[in-house]
């Protein structure tokens, strides 16, 4: 007698959700700053970025307002 062993699917590996990075033509989005974003915040309507600078300056407030802050402050070299 025999039995027919159920087949065990491969379970796909675990998609890693890439980190937001930010390049050289991601820009602050303060008026006249313009400065490379090193952050973002989500909104219902957009995204908005962010220098290092104007980052931290707003966070309490985007905390507050954003859905999503992302701080990559880390990344900044040479401050
Ligand atoms: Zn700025």
């Amino acid at each position: 007698m025999t039995t027919n062993a159920p087949t065990i699917e491969s379970i796909p590996a675990t998609e890693t959700k890439p980190a937001r990075t930010f390049n050289t033509s991601d820009r602050c989005d303060v008026g006249g700053c313009g400065a490379q974003a090193y952050g973002a915040a989500s909104f219902t309507g957009g995204e908005l970025l962010f220098c290092g600078h104007h980052l931290g300056r707003h966070l309490n407030e985007l905390e507050k307002q954003a859905y999503a802050v992302i701080d990559n402050r880390d990344a900044i070299v040479g401050k």
